[in-house]
């Protein structure tokens, strides 16, 4: 819905409708079956809740899955994850993107496997203790794979509370509103099967558009679908412009065609991973003869850097993206002064890339390739 455009009319304030049993007997009969999920009856597993709710985090439930099934079959349990390489982890997640959350994966299955025992803790105080787990993470965990009472928020369960009270103030800033009106709901059993059951009702059936609402188990308590107003919810505040950052990588390759990467620093956008070397990414565009000022890759002499046509982009959460492309040629010789790893082509898959990397490596290599005009 536009920002400008308010939902017609908002609803009177009501008492707290138990929607809990409702909910319940809809789930019991239509949860959806997902890899990380127990079956009904049996006994959730930590670690794969552990690691399905790390996933999630900015990630769909379609792409999260053979993922999910990789991992747990490579490491299957916490100790198994703690004793891998970071680089295989780092390697298995990519096209997942936000590597901080296979470091902090990595880091948070050797806490638990050298300090707790390999016992994953069952608070949310004590889970949000652990690396990468946030408020959300740690009540989802709690709930899911302890079945305490936790109050499980995502972008699903807003929207279901955003209508089912009809709440016409736009998010991000009602927030907080919605987070009190879902703690006020959570039921005192099945705390679990109900967290799963709103996320299902919000990822099925209370759609951000066409909200089935005449399937709903929700719909007599939905002030939302009675006022007619069920798709305009929730509003939202229209959204600042992304800014845009600008690089120039340097693509250099050795006669025997490996190319020049490096590890990017641990803290910080994509640490750890390996890129092509670049130069900062800043507001401002770069000019070749600027970057190169800059000696990035000390192998090849200025007069050797030749500029690509054509532009890579990539649109990160906070800003997007534009990298221009430089290649050169290195001699044998010079390529052992470089800083860095070399890297054969074949190899390149093996290497922990993120895809704003692998794009530029395919942009270089594509262009590189061309005949170059006369
Ligand atoms: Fe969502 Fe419609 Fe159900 Fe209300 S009745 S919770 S709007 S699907």
């Amino acid at each position: 819905m536009p920002a400008s455009r308010k939902p017609r009319r908002s609803a009177k304030a009501i008492g707290t409708p138990d929607i809990a049993p409702d909910l319940l007997a809809w789930y019991d009969r239509h949860r959806r079956r997902l890899p990380w999920r127990a079956l009904p009856a049996e006994t959730a597993d930590p670690y794969r809740v552990w690691l399905s709710e790390i996933m999630l985090q900015q990630t769909t439930v379609a792409t999260v899955g053979p993922y999910f099934k990789e991992f747990l079959d490579r490491w299957p349990n916490v100790f198994a994850l703690a004793r891998a390489p970071l680089d295989d982890v780092l390697h298995a997640w990519q096209g997942l993107g936000y590597y901080a959350r296979a470091r902090n994966l990595h880091r948070c299955a050797q806490v638990v496997a050298q300090d707790l025992g390999g016992v994953f803790p069952d608070t949310e105080a004590a889970l949000r203790a652990l690396p990468g787990i946030g408020a959300y993470t740690a009540a989802a965990i709690a709930a899911i794979a302890f079945d305490r009472k936790a109050n499980v928020v995502d972008g699903n369960v807003e929207r279901v509370m955003a209508r089912l009270f009809a709440v016409a103030e736009p998010l991000p800033g009602v927030k907080d509103r919605l987070r009190e009106l879902a703690a006020g709901l959570v039921p005192a059993r099945r705390c679990g099967d109900y967290a799963q059951a709103l996320m299902d009702l919000g990822a099925t059936v209370c759609t951000p558009r066409k909200p089935k609402c005449v399937i709903c188990p929700l719909m007599a308590q939905c002030q939302a679908r009675a006022l007619g107003i069920a798709e305009e919810l929730p509003a939202r505040e229209a959204k600042a412009n992304k800014p845009t950052r600008h690089a120039i990588a340097f693509v250099a390759l050795r006669p025997d065609g490996a190319m020049l990467l490096r590890r990017r620093e641990e803290k910080g956008m994509l640490g750890g991973m390996m890129e092509v070397p670049t130069t900062a990414w800043r507001a401002a565009r770069w000019t070749l003869d600027e970057a190169q000022a800059q000696a990035p890759v000390k192998a090849a002499p200025r007069s050797r850097w030749r500029q690509l046509p054509g532009i890579v982009r990539h649109g990160f959460t906070h800003f997007d993206f534009e990298i221009v492309v430089a290649v050169a040629r290195v001699s044998a010789s010079a390529a052992g002064s470089a800083t860095g790893r070399w890297v054969s082509l074949d190899a390149l898959s093996d290497q922990a890339l993120p895809t704003v990397m692998k794009k530029i490596i395919a942009h270089a290599l594509k262009q590189s390739a061309a005949p170059r005009a006369a």
